[in-house]
């Protein structure tokens, strides 16, 4: 039996949570990640743990088995590529394609997903510069950091985005700042540490010490 859609989006959460780093992941940070009750974690915990997709103890939280991990990764894969076709080939706008991609994530028919991959010449990376597992299950290496990492003369590339929320994208589209465009670090105040930035070798424009945390450059 293929896992439901409730139990995939489990899986995804306690994927993209332990990818912060933190061994067992607490009821609490997967009922935060999923906007649900704490207290109806449980139940579905225990349920993935018997069909050894998850490692659980109530004490210490749960982890993805390889079996849970390898769901968990088609899943985000399923996601990433469909953000992708909607992008690319729909004319969607990068703010409007999560919720309908969370939709379709859930199509079970890997013939479908193998030729979608296919179509779309194997993208490594989906319109927010997140990186999209192969039909292995391998994800490409990332070697982006923030941009608030950055120190003034550095001239780096706008590879993705560490804040996905709309309006953050809807800021970056008024701007006219796009992946793949260049930005060189000019000065940083002390007091805030905003940045003034030069995009693409042209445009001057001032950024947020929160918007600085919320770019991945390279
Ligand atoms: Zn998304």
């Amino acid at each position: 039996m293929p896992a439901s859609i409730t139990e995939e989006n489990y899986l995804k959460a306690i994927y993209l949570i332990s990818l912060q780093g933190n061994g067992k992941i607490p009821n609490l940070a997967i009922a935060q990640q999923l906007e649900i009750n704490p207290a109806t974690v449980t139940e579905m915990l225990r349920k993935l743990a018997e069909k050894k997709w998850i490692q659980y103890t109530r004490t210490e939280g749960a982890s993805l088995t390889q079996e849970g991990q390898i769901l968990a990764l088609k899943v985000i894969r399923k996601h990433r590529l469909w953000e992708t076709f909607l992008v690319q080939k729909l004319g969607f706008s990068w703010d409007e394609v999560h919720e309908v991609a969370e939709q379709l994530e859930h199509v079970q028919s890997e013939k479908m997903l193998d030729q979608l991959d296919q179509f779309l010449g194997y993208p490594r990376f989906d319109p927010h510069g997140d990186p999209i597992p192969n039909a292995l299950g391998q994800i490409p290496r990332s070697d982006a950091y923030l941009l608030s990492d950055c120190k003034a003369g550095d001239k780096k590339t706008f590879v993705g985005v560490a804040n996905q929320s709309q309006s953050f994208l809807q800021y970056l589209d008024k701007v006219g700042f796009k992946i793949e465009d260049s930005i060189e670090v000019e000065e940083i105040t002390d007091f805030d540490k905003s940045m003034h930035v030069i995009l693409n070798g042209e445009k001057r424009s001032v950024f947020s010490a929160r918007v600085c945390q919320s770019l991945l450059v390279v």
